[in-house]
């Protein structure tokens, strides 16, 4: 089998990433023998961006070591689940997967990982979970993944009821020299920085992700020119808060300006920020670089000053709509969009209130609405009694939903009669005779296939005659239109 590198090329080129952590081995260019060649894996993700960017590290370390990959998880020998704890959607439909997996597994040969943030979080609680999971993998431990699934598979043949398991967090590992193994055809995602240092009260991601760190700089732009040269035509620059990112000299700003100075780009969005890490020099280049997305994800989680001062947010509510003001000051067309939580513990109607008044005050173009729910070792569940009913929880959820929706309806009806640029993604779901595609905001926008000369990755101009909740729809106004927003660059 021909051995795959999916490393980005330093110098002298890389070989293979070291399986326990190490830095890559540039000793040998000689591929180790493959053991395990004819086991084939199927992998599958739960959660956010930065998972599904996580599994496509996963795919290159286990594709250099001789790993084949499965779409099909019946002919799967290993069946790996990368897994978020943030949620309790995603946590349960985990536990469904691996109450349908020990079925399987008393009919036929089959080895069953647990990786990411649930691996990290609840470790022994899994591998008790139905004498089902024969690996765990943390986000910290995917240089060891390839050994870990050779040993996981030797232990299943010899009989042997021993887990794998490498769950430790590291200070330093980014995965830097790792080319993540892409599936996307037109955006592809690059990971600035991982882990996070503020401990949000309801949030488990440091500890399951780890402290914050930096990717260096250039081999981030080297990552991005790679891309740019096999096709990609927009990159989203990822962290769990990306906008905290710092390696030497860099920050955010110099980082994103430097990626949209690339020739060749189209595109460059960025996810998710945290509202503490907006100077002005971020907004300079959002709002004046045109290759920069005119969309910034600003999570909210609660209008109220109480439940933030409880949540360690470290923003108020006056200070959050400020930098809203600070960013429509400088670009009055910035879509935003944000997060907000519904019944954190001792949440009062009227606290609720308050985050239903800053929905309304700041009208954002989309909005994620979340049920709270308690996740095991975060400050919150030490500290705070998850005390508000579940019916009252589910009520503002949909009293939120709804507001939400009519504004979103009121912000794409007021496009209609206006011109987008839309960078073409492929066929809407619904039909493979439409296009879809997202304009500069972020907005989903769909239209009649006309011309020929429209493919994916082109820019267009649509003209926007209907709008739904969620979408723009219209026709091809001129094709292949380049950029028509104002730009500096
Ligand atoms: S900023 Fe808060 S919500 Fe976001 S990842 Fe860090 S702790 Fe979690």
């Amino acid at each position: 089998m021909k051995k795959e590198l999916h490393m980005l090329p330093p110098s002298p080129p890389l070989v293979q990433a070291g399986l326990d952590g190490s830095p890559p081995d540039r000793r040998s260019s000689t591929p180790p023998p493959l053991p395990h060649a004819g086991h084939l894996v199927h992998l599958e993700t739960f959660g956010c961006q930065m998972n599904e960017y996580d599994s496509e590290l996963v795919r290159a370390l286990l594709k250099a070591d001789g790993f084949a990959f499965t779409e099909d998880r019946e002919r799967a020998d290993v069946i790996l689940m990368n897994t978020c704890a943030i949620r309790e959607n995603a946590h349960n439909r985990v536990y469904g997967h691996l109450a349908t997996l020990k079925t399987i597994k008393r009919q036929r040969s089959l080895v069953v990982g647990v990786l990411g943030c649930m691996a990290q979080n609840l470790k022994e609680e899994l591998l008790d979970h139905e004498s089902v999971v024969d690996l765990l993998a943390g986000p910290d431990a995917y240089r060891r993944l390839p050994g870990l699934v050779r040993e996981a598979l030797h232990k299943h043949e010899q009989g042997v009821e021993q887990p794998s398991m490498a769950v430790d967090l590291s200070e330093y590992e980014t995965y830097q020299n790792v080319m993540p193994d892409r599936t996307q055809g037109i955006n592809a995602w690059i990971a600035v920085m991982r882990g996070c240092d503020n401990f949000c009260s309801f949030c488990v991601v440091p500890y399951t992700r780890g402290r914050e760190r930096s990717r260096e700089a250039q081999g981030i732009l080297r990552e991005a020119e790679r891309l740019i040269a096999q096709g990609h035509k927009q990159i989203t620059l990822l962290g769990q808060n990306v906008n905290s990112y710092k390696f030497q000299d860099w920050d955010f700003a110099r980082l994103i300006t430097a990626v949209a100075d690339l020739p060749g780009i189209e595109r460059v969005r960025f996810t998710s920020p945290h509202p503490k890490d907006f100077p002005a020099a971020l907004l300079d280049a959002v709002a004046g670089h045109r290759k920069i997305c005119k969309h910034i994800h600003l999570p909210l989680q609660s209008g109220n000053d109480r439940i933030l001062t409880m949540m360690d947010r470290t923003y108020s509510r006056q200070e959050y709509l400020a930098l809203v003001d600070a960013i429509r000051r400088r670009h009055a067309d910035i879509v935003l969009s944000t997060d907000i939580i519904c019944g954190f513990p001792g949440e009062t109607d009227d606290e609720f209130l308050d985050s239903y008044r800053t929905l309304q005050d700041v009208g954002y173009h989309e909005t994620f609405i979340f049920k709270y729910s308690e996740r095991k070792n975060t400050i919150a569940a030490r500290k705070y009694p998850d005390d508000v009913p579940e019916a009252v929880k589910a009520d503002r959820v949909c009293r939120l939903v709804d507001l939400a929706k009519s504004i979103s309806l009121r912000k794409n009806q007021a496009m209609i009669g206006k011109t987008v640029t839309v960078l073409v993604e492929g066929d809407s779901k619904k039909s493979s005779a439409q296009w879809m595609g997202k304009s500069d905001g972020n907005i989903t926008v769909v239209w009649e296939k006309s011309t020929p000369l429209t493919q994916p990755g082109k820019m267009v101009s649509i003209l926007v005659d209907q709008a739904s909740v969620t979408t723009l729809f219209g026709a091809e106004a001129v094709p292949s239109l380049a950029h028509d927003s104002p730009s500096r660059r």
